[in-house]
């Protein structure tokens, strides 16, 4: 089959083509496991904090991606699980390809986790291939007004921000800020739009083309990542890779507000940042800090169902599966607009 391969760790800005591409074997399943023919792939931020070794895969070569679009074509599973699969069906994988089960986390609802977390496309083979395998009960079924194409971003960019606007603890009416506007505060904005109708969006970005995507999808203001928004904001999603911006954003907070880190790993370039946080005025009047790690199922399955009733769909721009590098290239150089995706197979 063909595939995408990540072979060595390395930094884009000395190798703009990290991923090779490779005839490879099938992969061949146990138990439990269902083989999906893959046919579109979401491309996400994260493989460039994988290829960079900010969150290496443990072993190499590896296959990333994981907002794997498939159709099933044959499946390893228990009894239980072959009444909800069944062969020809459409599903989707998410990052989350496995957690332990039975740890305090995992009964508490919290498998995102787990100490036992396990990644689609980095602790094993992810959707930059024609074929991928995964455990039966972590594929979920798309609905039937998606795409292939605009299903794959809702996956990652879409569940995650899902989860990160959660944490925002908002109410109807607040304000919430996005710093960064790519693959998930797009998506985010117009979940958001939908589930606090009466709240102001106040969108910040760095590249003029983002704050003008912003304005069209309904933001109520953007500007620049250093710029002030007409009002306060109550809660603030910062997707960025680095960390001047959850300064700007804990600046721009009212008292009790929350910036949700959805980032996975940040960059150091601009870490100096933080040695000039300025408490009364950054993180005094119980002004919070929270990341956002991972995902659990019930987040990527609530996003679906969300995503399908309200009608959110994903700007997106598709690249060949052959052309993963320069999607990657494009998304480290922040040129954005919307999601990326990977034609597989039709
Ligand atoms: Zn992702
Ligand atoms: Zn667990």
């Amino acid at each position: 089959m063909k595939a995408m391969l990540l072979r060595e760790i390395t930094s884009l800005k000395q190798n703009p083509t990290p991923l090779s591409f490779a005839d490879t074997a099938e992969p061949v399943l146990e138990e439990g496991e269902v083989l999906l023919r893959v046919t579109r792939c979401g491309v996400c931020h994260t493989e460039l904090d994988e290829i960079e070794g900010r969150t290496p895969p443990p072993h190499l070569p590896v296959v990333l991606g994981h907002q794997v679009v498939g159709i099933i074509e044959s499946f390893q599973s228990q009894e239980t699980l072959e009444s909800t699969i069944k062969t020809g069906q459409r599903v989707g994988v998410a990052w989350i390809a496995s957690a332990c089960g039975h740890c305090q986390h995992c009964l508490a609802g919290n498998e995102n986790l787990c100490a036992e977390f396990k990644a689609t496309g980095r602790d094993i083979n992810g959707g930059y291939a024609e074929y991928m395998k995964v455990r039966a009960d972590f594929v979920h079924p798309i609905p039937d007004s998606f795409t292939d194409s605009e299903a794959a971003p809702l996956l990652c960019a879409g569940a995650v921000g899902y989860r990160a606007l959660k944490l925002c603890n908002l109410q109807d009416g607040q304000s919430l800020g996005l710093m960064g506007f790519g693959g998930s505060n797009h998506i985010v904005l117009k979940a958001a739009k939908h589930i606090y109708p009466n709240s102001q969006i106040f969108v910040f970005s760095r590249n003029p083309d983002e704050r003008e995507f912003a304005l069209s999808l309904g933001a109520a203001w953007a500007g620049a990542i250093d710029q002030n928004p007409p009002e306060g904001l109550d809660a603030v999603i910062d997707t960025t890779p680095v960390w001047g911006p959850i300064s700007e954003a804990l600046k721009r907070l009212n008292p009790g507000g929350r910036v949700v880190v959805n980032a996975i790993r940040k960059e150091e370039i601009d870490k100096e940042v933080l040695l000039k946080l300025d408490y009364p005025s950054q993180l005094w009047m119980e002004k919070e800090i929270k990341s956002v790690a991972n995902v659990t199922r019930q987040d990527v399955r609530e996003f679906l169902d969300l995503a399908a009733e309200a009608n959110i769909k994903p700007e997106y721009q598709e690249y060949d599966l052959e052309d993963a590098n320069q999607a990657l290239l494009e998304m480290k150089q922040g040129k954005i607009r919307g999601a990326k995706v990977l034609k597989v197979s039709q």
